[in-house]
């Protein structure tokens, strides 16, 4: 049995890259940049007024100024500011030549004969510099960075009508067991529903994946071999869920050395998902995920989604919270990496949920993340630092 650091190894050494595609703009959130994106001119374009008020030269603050004009956004000013002159100006217009403050309107005393007079005292020059925030032709987003909502605007302010892209993973899923029976029936005798399948579409779409869906494999080698060898023709990953582990009807892990895939474990030292199995084919990865629902979730969350996003090129690591444990915490057993289901609480700290195991699909549905408790470690104390993932 290998360690999860070592099967995390092996997933993602195993990656390999699929094709990029342009999209545009307002098809981009989420996708995964794979050519970076330059600016094509200034941010601000040029100096900006941050507030409404009057523009002037920082020495003449103390004297009366006779106003000059006023400069709206979206207008060039067209007089310089000359000694003893201001400007009224519009917050987010150009700033005249000439001036180097704007002072606010609320630190400002209108006089007679079109005069105005600082009221305030100095301080910030309420201009943003040309430039300051983005220069032209500076790198605005990485190859390999996730698009999220707030890259979309730096995009449309540099003109970026079109972004290169990875294409999206294709992940055919896959359920097996005698038991299962599809969730828009009503299980008879000794049936459940399929709650894996669904589970994991939802998944891999949060992935930025596109799922597609198989059927039921009976507890069979043909039936599972004729839905695995169709998922494989057709997309990148497939994970199968069920038919992992040593019993009588696990078959899963003989279909796939029947296939000719290569089998690199077929058991990792971690909780929940044991036997967590992974198999590589030419340009081809299928990972057999545990049944129990817990261990499809967590394995997608911990395994799969970082192959997917590797695939895809992305370059940054989810990251993972430090905060102190608000419980003790034991377990009896510590040879496995665990990870158990916690809310976040108002001070901070990660409490550990009601969970009875890795059937207890509930148990995640009041979860925020999962702590991670670390190989070898039996006992944690109120307060001491775990990590968190958030789920
Ligand atoms: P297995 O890994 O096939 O031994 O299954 C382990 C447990 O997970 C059993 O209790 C199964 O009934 C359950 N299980 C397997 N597949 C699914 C599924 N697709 N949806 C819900 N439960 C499942
Ligand atoms: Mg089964």
């Amino acid at each position: 049995m290998i360690t999860f650091e070592e099967a995390f190894r092996i997933v993602t050494e195993s990656s390999f890259r699929i094709g990029k595609e342009v999209v545009r703009l307002d098809e981009a959130a989420g996708r995964a940049l794979v050519v970076a994106v330059r600016s094509d001119m200034d941010m601000p374009p040029w100096n900006k007024s941050a507030v409404d008020g009057y523009a002037c030269r920082h020495e003449d603050l103390g004297h009366e100024l006779t106003v000059l004009e006023t400069v709206a956004a979206g207008v060039m000013p067209s007089a310089e500011v000359v000694p003893g002159t201001c400007s009224r100006i519009m917050t987010g217009a150009a700033v005249p030549a000439g001036a180097d403050y704007v002072f606010m309107l609320e630190d400002s005393e209108e006089l007679t004969g079109g005069k105005v007079r600082f009221t305030g005292r100095p301080g910030n020059d309420n201009i943003a510099k040309a430039g300051e925030d983005i220069m032209k032709d500076q790198t605005v987003l990485r190859s390999g960075h996730i698009i999220k909502p707030q890259d979309i605007a730096v995009l449309a302010s540099v003109g970026a009508m079109e972004v290169t892209v990875s294409c999206r993973p294709k992940v055919g899923v896959i359920s097996t067991g005698n038991e299962l029976v599809e969730p828009d029936r009503v299980p008879a005798g000794a049936q459940i529903r399929n709650s894996n399948s669904s589970q994991l579409l939802a998944q891999i779409a949060r992935a930025g994946a596109t799922g597609r869906y198989y059927g039921i494999a009976r507890d069979e080698a043909d039936s599972i071999t004729t839905l695995l060898k169709k998922a494989l023709e057709e997309n990148d990953v497939v994970l199968i869920s069920g038919g992992v582990s040593f019993g009588d009807f696990d078959l899963v892990p003989g279909v796939f050395r029947s296939l000719g895939l290569k089998m690199h474990f077929d058991q990792v030292a971690m909780q929940p998902g044991k036997p967590l199995t992974f198999c590589t084919g030419e340009k081809k990865a299928v990972f057999g995920l545990p049944g129990n629902p817990v261990s499809t979730f967590v394995q997608f969350e911990v395994m799969v989604r970082p192959f997917l996003n590797r695939m895809s090129g992305v370059s940054e690591q989810e990251p993972l919270l430090q905060m102190p444990l608000a419980t003790d915490y034991s377990r009896k057993r510590a040879e496995r990496l665990s990870w158990i289901p916690c809310t976040i609480t108002p001070a901070g700290e990660a409490k550990p949920v009601e969970y009875h195991g890795s059937a207890h699909i509930y148990a995640l549905t009041g979860a925020w993340g999962v702590i991670t408790i670390p190989r070898g470690q039996s006992w944690i104390q109120k307060g001491e630092m775990v990590s968190v993932r958030q789920v």
